[in-house]
């Protein structure tokens, strides 16, 4: 059994009163998260992320479908010992300190003080200087980053993160990331969660567009990127010969526009797979030019698939109940 987050078919409906229509937030959800994995998992607001670390946690209850943690069903309080969670904006006891709230972790979870562990932990996150400082003197960025060292003490073998880069400086970002690719080295599997692609393409395995309550797209981080290719535009120098503008296209399945300037020449070419790139450097290299630059430009991602998936806030429509569209490659 290497799945460790297995969704089939879950449905979530709230119910928010008796005079409100409901809000189906998670329809005939698919989700597999593999052990070792990283996963990220990607949404506009209202796609209904929150909901689906509710109901691994054991928060809420699937109205409908069958899903499975650790091959243990949702809720499974053995199963819950075994994940470690950060949500969006944590909050603790604001009289705390760091290393106090560590050691509380650790005894809620059973499990012996350590402090120059945690010291080290703490340290990584860039929070030595916090140590012994009461929590309500810590800034927000310092208290998530507080968050992701609570969630690490009882050395979890699922990692749930919500955002858990959303309100941090760059070089706070840097420190998550780092210490979220130490995690996956270790083995960690870990669902991380974002609006942002940039925020998680660097350290995911796969990548999953959450879209009225279902993933609309999935794959690998580089194979998502690839769809995301507008333009590729090479630079060269050297003079080409006369026909060699006219020939190329004919060569190439792909709209192919040219600038000559003086003994310089631009080619853009128009959503180029990387079979139609290479054939044209090998064609421009064979007629004895000078390649200067290689430049792509792409779309940006979440653009390319929340906004072609249609409109995908959920947040837009009160509590109208929601209607899911048929999952559709981009
Ligand atoms: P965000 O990125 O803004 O955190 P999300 O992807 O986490 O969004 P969810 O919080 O899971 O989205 O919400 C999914 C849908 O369910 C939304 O339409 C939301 O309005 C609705 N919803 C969430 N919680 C409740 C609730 N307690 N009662 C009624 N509707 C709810």
């Amino acid at each position: 059994m290497n799945s460790i987050i297995q969704f089939e078919q879950i449905r979530h409906v709230y119910q928010p009163g008796l005079f409100r229509r409901p809000v189906t937030a998670l329809d005939r959800l698919d989700l597999t998260v593999e052990r070792g994995e990283v996963y990220g998992f990607l949404g506009a607001n209202g796609a209904g992320k929150t909901t689906t670390f509710k109901l691994l946690l054991g928060l809420l209850r699937p109205t409908s479908g069958r899903g499975s943690l650790f091959g243990l069903p949702l809720g499974a309080r053995e199963a819950r010992r075994r994940l470690g969670f950060v949500p969006e904006l944590p909050s603790y006891y604001p009289h705390l300190t760091p290393l106090e709230l560590l050691r509380l972790a650790r005894s809620l979870s059973g499990i012996a003080s350590d402090e120059r562990a945690d010291t080290a932990v703490l340290a990584g996150l860039g929070l030595e200087a916090q140590l012994r400082r009461p929590l309500r003197r810590l800034s927000k960025g310092q208290v998530q980053r507080l968050g992701l060292a609570q969630a690490l003490v009882h050395e979890p073998e699922l990692l749930i993160l919500d955002e858990p880069m959303s309100g941090l400086d760059p070089i706070g970002r840097a420190l998550v990331k780092d210490r979220i690719r130490k995690e996956k080295e270790k083995g960690t599997t870990i669902l991380l969660a974002s609006h942002v692609l940039a925020d998680v393409e660097v350290v995911a395995d796969r990548v999953g567009f959450l879209s009225k309550g279902r993933i609309a797209v999935e794959g690998k981080p580089a194979e998502l990127l690839a769809r995301s290719v507008l333009e590729v535009v090479i630079e060269g120098e050297g003079h080409l010969p006369l026909d060699f503008a006219q020939q190329l296209p004919a060569a190439l399945s792909v709209r192919t526009r040219w600038e000559r300037r003086e003994a310089c020449f631009v080619v853009r070419l128009e959503r180029p797979g990387s079979a139609e790139v290479d054939l044209c450097l090998r064609r421009l290299i064979a007629v004895g030019v000078r390649v200067r630059s290689v430049e792509t430009r792409r779309e940006d991602l979440e653009t390319l698939f929340l906004d072609r998936l249609g409109s995908d806030r959920a947040d837009d429509g009160g509590d109208a109940p929601r209607h899911v569209e048929e999952k559709r490659s981009a």
